[in-house]
């Protein structure tokens, strides 16, 4: 896609989500903080939505998963254990001019030089001098070429924990956890312990993760605060490419249920793999906004490195004794890791709609109406009395077990305008009409069709179709 239309499409899905309360900018009265936003009433229900059904697929349906909610603090140790505090570094570039800052990779990624995790800081800097000789090394934003050095920055974010006026003390430095799967891992022993859990299983979370993004203009596909939904399923290393495969099948079928179209996501296999991983594929998705396939999950092949690693720093026996094979091992692992916040920006990218409507365009989010923040949204046509007192003892009955939201002002047009763009799948309508026949105009989102209704048949109408 073309690069105006994916800045167009950009601007029309941030607009409609500030204009219509899903998402702000963070601390915007205060001049906004670069990749950080707040979640607004329909984008809080939105999110929720994607979050339960997540944890439907993940946990609720299958009988070898479990929950977790392990805390955002983590022993610091954790973080050396696992690599991240000697290794979780990106390389940065600044441009001069206009004060832009990309990931060195990611730079040298649109002149087909491909790096990987690993590559060393002077070899990105000698394929960005090499660009820079030939003339091609060119800021993204401003066209400048005076570009900076490729520098390593830690991905970490800091906080300290303890007594103010131990403050500086390096002992207290605590980490805001950079991924969710840490807790689980710490967890691991506890869970097998607590819930006499047989391998193979697999333990879920939801969490928020913190890392100092240097990439920042790309909405709510890359913030430096959001939420990770992972599972990281233990089994013995014999089970991996079968269990591999299964996770592979599972979570490809959910983006399809959740009505992604097949041909909007694929995979992408990592050639260059960490030492420790045996395979590593992503999902990726089509976004208008971002003009093409962009990562939203990771399914990776871990080897028995994390409990290996903690079983080593902490002392702690993490080893897995099998019963009936006499058999002693270190779990090996194999993860999902999807972003919640990347997953509620798809889902508006695959939603977002324009369609010609007579002579006006009509905006409208085609979204899945499990996933749809309010399901029914009930307007009486005037604000009479007559009309309000009805309307209101339908929400009223609706809201049991619905989202359901009550609008009286302005024009009918106008209501359902905004109904479509928050995307609510279903409009009641009160009428003159109702006091005499006791029914109600239902229109649908998607073909805009009208229906008369008996209120008395609503409820188990409305169960019908959104259930
Ligand atoms: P990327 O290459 O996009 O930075 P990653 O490969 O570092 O992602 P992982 O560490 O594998 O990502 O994290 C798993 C998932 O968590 C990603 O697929 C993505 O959905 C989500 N995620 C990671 N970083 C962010 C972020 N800064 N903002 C939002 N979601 C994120």
């Amino acid at each position: 896609m073309a690069n105006e239309n994916k800045q167009e499409m950009m601007e029309k899905i941030a607009s409609l989500c500030k204009r219509r309360g899903f998402v702000y900018p963070s601390s915007e009265i205060y001049g906004g903080m670069q990749a950080i936003y707040d979640y607004g009433h329909y984008g809080i229900l939105l999110k929720n939505n994607i979050r339960d059904a997540w944890w439907r697929a993940m946990v609720q349906l299958r009988d070898d998963v479990v929950g977790l909610d392990s805390a955002i603090f983590m022993h610091p140790t954790t973080w050396v254990a696992s690599g991240h505090v000697g290794g979780f570094n990106d390389p940065q570039v600044d441009c001069k001019k206009c004060k832009s800052r990309f990931r060195a990779d990611h730079l040298l990624e649109e002149f087909g030089v491909i790096i990987d995790d690993k590559t060393p800081i002077e070899e990105l800097n000698k394929n960005l001098d090499k660009l820079r000789d030939e003339k091609k090394l060119k800021c993204p934003n401003c066209g400048s070429t005076d570009l900076t050095p490729a520098k390593v920055f830690s991905l970490m974010v800091k906080s300290n924990i303890g007594s103010p006026t131990d403050e500086l003390k390096e002992e207290n430095v605590v980490y805001l956890r950079p991924e969710t799967c840490g807790g689980i891992y710490l967890e691991y022993k506890n869970t097998v312990d607590s819930l006499h859990k047989k391998l193979p299983f697999g333990i879920a979370q939801v969490g928020k993760a913190f890392r100092n993004e240097i990439v920042a203009r790309q909405f709510i596909f890359r913030t430096r605060e959001f939420e990770q939904m992972e599972m990281q399923y233990f089994l013995h290393p014999d089970m991996m490419k079968d269990r591999y495969g299964h996770w592979k099948v599972e979570r490809w079928k959910w983006y399809l249920e959740y009505g992604i179209a097949e041909d909007k996501i694929r995979w992408y296999k990592h050639e260059k793999l960490a030492h420790y991983a045996s395979e590593a594929f992503d999902i990726e998705y089509d976004f208008k906004a971002l003009g093409g396939f962009k990562e939203i999950e990771g399914i990776h092949a871990r080897g028995d490195w994390d409990l290996s690693q903690h079983s080593k720093f902490s002392g702690v026996d993490l080893s897995y004794f099998d019963q009936e094979k006499n058999e002693k091992f270190i779990p090996h692992i194999m993860e999902t890791s999807v972003g919640l916040g990347r997953l509620v920006f798809m889902f508006l990218d695959q939603a977002y709609t324009e369609e010609m409507v007579g002579e006006e365009t009509r905006v409208v989010l085609k979204l899945d109406k499990r996933l749809a923040p309010v399901k029914v949204a009930i307007l009486p046509l005037s604000k009479k009395e007559e009309l309000t007192g009805p309307a209101k003892e339908i929400w009223n009955t609706l809201k049991q077990n619905f989202m359901a939201e009550y609008d009286e002002t302005q024009s009918i047009g106008k209501r359902y305008r905004r109904q479509d763009e928050i995307g609510a799948p279903y409009c009641v309508t009160v009428d003159f009409e109702t006091l005499n026949d006791q029914a109600v105009t239902v229109r649908d989102r998607d073909t805009m069709a009208q229906e008369r209704i008996k209120i008395s048949e609503l409820e188990d109408y409305f169960k019908g179709k959104l259930n």
